[in-house]
């Protein structure tokens, strides 16, 4: 199969006019200017699939709710919403998310799922996906608890071929206790597992990464660090912390701006993630590249705080060297997982381009992605809708009207 396009953006290297990406066997074997003859569909632009570095899928449906509450009524009314919901009520909604996902040209997600249905929806729609079980200290035998899930688990994610991983989430430093993130992340790195934690979110929290010094490390993604200090900084950098960046999610529930420009000069890796529509609205990366690009500049009063080139390597590789997936996916690079996105800027008005980054970035959108591929397989091409939309509809409205 090959894949041709106006432009071919790897991501880990220049962008080229009138490319084409070989593929073969689920691996790309080449990236290269397209053979003379071969046809260059004018408008394409070729992209390493995008990745989604926090979601939550599980809450696809659960968009506008709460609209403009502060942080803490927010979760209140979250958490009231959700406790109609039956265990089908998050597999729909996990349904809903992963095709929400590849339709936007997401191939990767790092998902936090509350009761493990992400697993199904993801095996099913194709995607390539960490699992993190989520983990809160007020449930009952927490370690025991947890152990049974991932047990449970883990003959799906085995089956998955190395597509689908298992991770763990301690949720957070207001629902989670010190000594269980300590059991936890001890937990995790036992059956060698990633984990992923929302960190430093808002001024619900007092404590500051000093305080989480031993849990911790390169296999510790830490979600949101809005209200990170220059010595929180500092520690990320020298424990080599990742950090995924939700700039929608913290933007609209009030939050404020994570101070990215100053973790990446710090050397700090970082991604870009949705979180969930209930905060965030949507699964569109590429509505959070922009964003991510707009408050960067608002928050700083530089216009190259971030730039569209710099937003689209974390929504891509940055996002893999985060999550500990950059050897097999995140750039177009012989060798590598052939996770494509073809986006069609036909009649966009940010074509012709010197810089295709910027049209990609500024004129991508669901809408406009043409075919998303995993390992090679086509998994969404434009116009598809997911067959699982009713079920999904029937979540929503058993959540409104408490
Ligand atoms: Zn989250």
């Amino acid at each position: 199969v090959i894949l041709a396009g106006e432009w071919v953006v790897p991501v880990d290297g220049p962008p080229i006019r009138h490319g084409a990406v070989e593929i073969e066997d689920g691996r790309i074997v080449s990236v290269a200017p397209a053979p003379g003859g071969l046809d260059v569909p004018a408008g394409h632009v070729v992209l390493p699939g995008l990745i989604n570095a926090h979601t939550h899928l599980e809450y696809a449906r659960m968009g506008g709710f709460g609209d403009g509450l502060p942080f803490t009524p927010w979760i209140e009314d979250h958490i009231r919403r959700r406790a109609v919901l039956a265990g089908g009520d998050y597999l729909a909604q996990a349904r809903a998310g992963a095709h929400a996902a590849l339709a936007s040209g997401t191939t990767t997600v790092a998902d936090c799922s509350w009761d493990g249905s992400t697993l199904a929806a993801v095996r099913e729609a194709g995607l390539r996906a960490i699992v993190h079980l989520e983990a809160f200290s007020q449930r009952p035998k927490l370690l025991e608890d947890l152990e049974r899930r991932l047990d449970d688990a883990a003959p799906a994610a085995e089956a998955s071929g190395g597509l689908v991983r298992l991770g763990v989430s301690p949720h957070a430093p207001y629902t989670v206790t010190h000594d269980d993130y300590v059991a936890l992340v001890g937990l995790a790195r036992g059956r060698s597992l990633p984990v992923a934690t929302h960190l430093l979110e808002s001024d619900r929290e007092s404590l500051h990464v000093d305080a989480f010094a031993d849990v911790l490390g390169p296999d510790t993604a830490a979600i949101h660090l809005v209200k990170a200090s220059p010595q929180d900084i500092e520690l990320l950098a020298a424990l080599d912390v990742p950090v995924v960046h939700c700039p929608r999610s913290n933007a609209l529930l009030g939050c404020g701006v994570a101070p990215v420009p100053e973790l990446l000069a710090a050397g700090v890796r970082v991604g870009l993630g949705t979180d969930s529509p209930a905060s965030a609205l949507s699964f569109d990366m590429w509505d959070e590249m922009r964003s991510a690009v707009m408050l960067a500049r608002a928050a700083s009063a530089r216009a190259d705080a971030l730039t569209a080139a710099q937003v689209l390597r974390l929504a891509t590789l940055g996002g893999a060297e985060a999550l500990g997936l950059a050897a097999e996916t995140g750039s177009l690079r012989p060798g590598k997982a052939a996770d494509v996105t073809v986006l069609d800027l036909t009649g966009s008005p940010f074509l012709p381009a010197d810089v295709p980054e910027a049209a990609v970035v500024y004129g991508g959108s669901p809408e406009r992605v043409t075919v998303t591929l995993v390992e090679g397989r086509i998994r969404y091409r434009r116009g598809e809708v997911a067959p699982t939309q009713p079920a999904g509809d029937h979540a929503r409205a058993k959540m409104l009207a408490l």
